[in-house]
């Protein structure tokens, strides 16, 4: 239950006083709540930046294009000659005079503003123009009374259409007016020691900035929230991990009998890495203790192996292990890979997708629930409740990021203390790791398995499709097979499908029917079809969109052509290019670009074209998007979190986990009141409540 204290907070942005249902709108989308913007949201909507109109120079000692304010008398009104011309002003003071212009402005409030002989503070840019000063539409024209009420730092919202920055700047004030005294959460020592501001002074402070430098990322007041934030996710991970490792386990010892037949029957040897990541986790395993691990482990680095393995192992101690995957498609492709090995050596495989037939999915049930499948393969549709089995030991869920911590707990419900291993191929930085898997163990696979040729990537401007397609024609001549990925561009998806079907078309007018299609809107069965078609090397090159972005393996393809690679990031440019270069040929990476190329895009390009390292791309990727941010981008910060930013706050990370644990020894149900008003200010209650329910 959420403290009445809070209440205020989680009222609708369309409650204060000044927002209307019309404006409440608007806030829903600037502030990305479709089902309502709450005064929360409107609260954590900090500025991005602030106008200081501190400086009061003379006219003569002004500056060009920054903001100003200068202290000015009316001398003369110049309304235009023409009927569009400008209506100017002159302004002086002792030192100099401008001319201030107004456009198509209305000349009665101009005469009403700017009164010939008055003294009036002018505040905008000034430019020369012609040998002569002047200032175009001032932000602010003012007279004694106003200038008195002018805030000295003006604080800059992001916006969306409709709303002005005076909207925003109103209904903020309104929403900090409305902010309830919170008590502290933080060690008073620990606050003191870094000099950071209480919680509502930083809020107030950010939304009603002194000086610009209160609005930087590393000011008290963002560091003080940031660390809020930090130390709410934070003690929702402890918790969940405490949780997990307190509920009982059982221990599954395997025999290897399995597992060593798996192991004579592959060409190759373990790498390294994979031999350890087996290893942890079948310790885990035979252990009394519950496991929620991750393996993570770049594209092609043998995490499947690593999964059956370490699930074989569960199987020879006559327990029930499940696999889940993102998609029908990978679902269907691990099954179908996994299912013809089962038999040779002795494991019973089953499938569930949400798509199976009535009877088939009755007979899978019923021999699950009776124990005659070993393993389940599946999509989500393993979370149903009619999915029972006889005694489940094991879940592996792959490709993490599609999973939330709900259904990572879901899982743990689904039998007796069950295992489980949350297997993720994009490569996580250091610093993240503890944001989002802190309530996890972490299994990596560093190196690539023996033999893997490196890409051949390259960029060439869309203007050279022609030569791509020629290329193509000689690649397929030699029995290539090639992906061609359209972006998901637009917020329409339907326009999406539209681009790929184009180029689908396009490219059957070279290729005819050796061209295959898949995207997002096909049906299930068609889809599996597309895809089926490319994997049995019936069609030679598959249009998709980023539908096969995860997890698919078609070892002969060999050529990745991505189209408009600018659009990508760079983690996804990666998982795509991930697909090619698993057979013997030589393999090749085409990135089509739209020139002209910005400076991140042009950098992600640069930096694919550098390495394959999977760890190295998500380090400079998170960099990049560091850098998105200077540049004025929205999309900043980390998914999850509103108010800190890691490539700032990172280091605040260790600080918060250290507190969070420190706090959680001493207190495990999270009983401090103030520590339960953070978790829900953030949002992170769930974890307190399942710990208090288990
Ligand atoms: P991931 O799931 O990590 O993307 P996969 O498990 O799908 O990788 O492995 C990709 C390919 O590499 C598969 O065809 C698999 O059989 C093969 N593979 C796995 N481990 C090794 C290894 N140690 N040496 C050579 N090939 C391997
Ligand atoms: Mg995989």
């Amino acid at each position: 239950m959420r403290p009445d204290l809070l209440n205020p907070l989680f009222a609708p942005v369309s409650a204060l006083p000044g927002v209307g249902p019309k404006t409440g709108k608007l806030f829903d989308r600037l502030l990305d709540r479709p089902a309502g913007a709450r005064v929360l949201d409107l609260v954590f909507h900090i500025p991005h930046s602030s106008i200081d109109r501190r400086n009061r120079p003379a006219i003569s000692q002004a500056p060009r294009d920054e903001i100003v304010t200068l202290e000015v008398r009316v001398v003369e009104h110049r309304p235009p000659s023409r009927n569009k011309g400008p209506y100017r002003v002159l302004v002086e003071d002792e030192t100099g005079d401008v001319s201030l212009v107004f456009f198509l402005a209305n000349h009665q409030w101009i005469e009403r503003m700017l009164p010939l002989g008055a003294k009036r503070w002018i505040s905008g840019k000034l430019e020369l123009w012609e040998g002569h000063l002047q200032m175009v539409h001032p932000d602010k024209v003012l007279d004694e009374e106003g200038l008195a009420k002018l805030p000295p730092v003006e604080p800059v919202y992001w916006l969306t259409e409709g709303l002005h920055q005076r909207n925003v700047a109103k209904a903020a004030e309104a929403a900090l007016a409305r902010a309830p005294a919170l008590p502290e959460w933080h060690d008073e020592a620990a606050l003191s020691l870094r000099k950071l501001p209480d919680f509502a002074q930083a809020l107030a402070t950010l939304h009603r900035p002194q000086t610009p430098k209160d609005l930087e990322p590393d000011s008290p007041a963002r560091v003080r929230l940031a660390l809020d934030e930090l130390l709410a996710s934070q003690l929702a991970l402890v918790m969940t991990r405490a949780r997990f490792r307190d509920l009982p386990g059982r221990a599954s010892v395997g025999d290897g009998r399995i597992s060593d037949k798996i192991l004579n029957s592959l060409p190759f040897e373990l790498t390294g890495s994979q031999t350890g990541a087996i290893a942890e986790i079948r310790a885990d395993i035979a252990s009394t203790k519950r496991m929620l691990r991750l393996l993570q482990g770049d594209v092609g680095s043998g995490k499947t192996l690593v999964a059956l393995l370490t699930m074989a192992s569960v199987v020879e101690a006559g327990r029930q292990a499940a696999l889940m995957a993102p998609t029908e498609i990978l679902a269907r492709q691990h099954y179908e890979r996994m299912a013809p090995l089962g038999e040779s050596v002795g494991i019973r495989f089953g499938l569930i997708t949400g798509r199976d037939k009535a009877s088939e999915r009755n007979r899978t049930l019923a021999a699950l629930a009776a124990g005659e499948i070993d393993i389940l393969v599946g999509t989500h549709a393993v979370f149903q409740e009619s999915v029972v089995f006889r005694d489940l030991a094991y879940a592996v869920v792959d490709e993490q990021h599609r999973f939330g911590v709900h259904q990572r707990l879901a899982l743990g419900e689904k039998g007796e203390a069950v295992d489980v291993l949350v297997m993720t191929a994009t490569p996580i930085p250091r610093t993240l790791v503890l944001t989002y898997f802190g309530d996890m163990d972490v299994s990596t696979l560093r190196d690539k398995p023996a033999g893997r040729k490196p890409v051949d990537t390259r960029a060439l401007p869309v203007e050279r499709i022609d030569e791509v397609v020629e290329g193509l024609r000689r690649a397929l001549d030699a029995g290539a097979q090639v992906y061609w990925v359209c972006p998901l561009v637009e917020e329409n998806e339907e326009l999406d499908v539209a681009a790929a079907q184009e180029r689908y078309e396009l490219l059957q007018q070279f290729f005819g029917d050796r061209v295959g299609l898949v995207h997002g809107k096909m049906k299930g069965r068609d889809k599996d079809a597309a895809m089926e078609a490319f994997q049995r090397n019936e069609t030679k090159i598959l249009v998709a969109t980023t539908v096969i972005e995860v997890g698919v393996d078609v070892p002969n393809a060999s050529i990745m052509v991505i189209e408009h690679a600018e659009r990508f990031g760079l983690a996804q440019l990666h998982q795509l290019r991930g697909r090619v270069g698993r057979g013997a040929a030589k393999s090749t990476c085409l990135l089509l670009y739209k020139a002209p190329l910005g400076e991140v895009s042009r950098a992600r390009i640069t930096i694919m074209r550098e390495t394959e390292d999977g760890f190295r791309i998500a380090e400079e990727d998170l960099r990049l998007r560091g850098e998105g941010e200077i540049l004025g981008s929205r999309q900043s910060g980390l998914p999850g979190f509103r108010l800190a930013s890691l490539d700032v706050h990172g280091p605040l990370l260790a600080v918060a986990r250290e507190e969070a644990t420190r706090i959680l020894a001493a207190d495990p149900e999270l009983n401090n009141e103030a520590l339960r008003i953070l978790l829900h200010l953030f949002e992170r209650e769930e974890a307190a409540r399942l710990v208090r329910a288990g």
